[in-house]
């Protein structure tokens, strides 16, 4: 899902997300923001590309191997959202506040659209992620064993 759905789906007059922009910075960093919207949920980002690739995931991104979560894909969010914390207005898009759970880079060993195999060096998440693509826009990630 490309930057054109985070344009569509905001309003930048009344949100102080940053606006749509891809930008290839040759960086591998990755966020994880937790999102007070209406439903609380962590959003996982990984920069690929010029723009996040970004997941919505409703329990978090496991901190302890082999336990599996729900992360559903969202559209692409610009690089620049990897800083941003802050209130979305009411009414707004994703209105509720987002903060920084955690941050850092990664190392990817294998991207295929079906499963990722990646290494998360944060404050909090370390160590080996396989993320399967199981339908539509549902993957599951998880920790794996070292
Ligand atoms: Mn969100």
């Amino acid at each position: 899902m490309t930057l054109e759905y985070y344009k569509k789906k905001r309003e930048f007059k009344k949100t102080p997300e940053p606006k749509p922009k891809v930008e290839k910075t040759g960086l591998a960093r990755f966020v994880v923001q937790e999102h007070h919207a209406s439903q609380l949920h962590w959003d996982f980002r990984l920069e690929m590309d010029g723009v996040l690739k970004s997941w919505a995931v409703p329990k978090g991104v496991p901190e302890i191997p082999n336990v599996k979560r729900l992360a559903v894909q969202v559209e692409d969010h610009p690089v620049d959202y990897i800083s941003f914390q802050g209130k979305i207005p009411e009414g707004e898009y994703g209105a509720g506040t987002v903060k920084i759970w955690d941050k850092g880079i990664y190392k990817m060993f294998h991207d295929t659209p079906k499963i990722i195999d990646f290494e998360l060096s944060g404050k909090r998440l370390k160590g080996n992620y396989i993320m399967v693509h199981t339908r539509a826009n549902q993957w599951i990630i998880f920790k794996k064993n070292k």
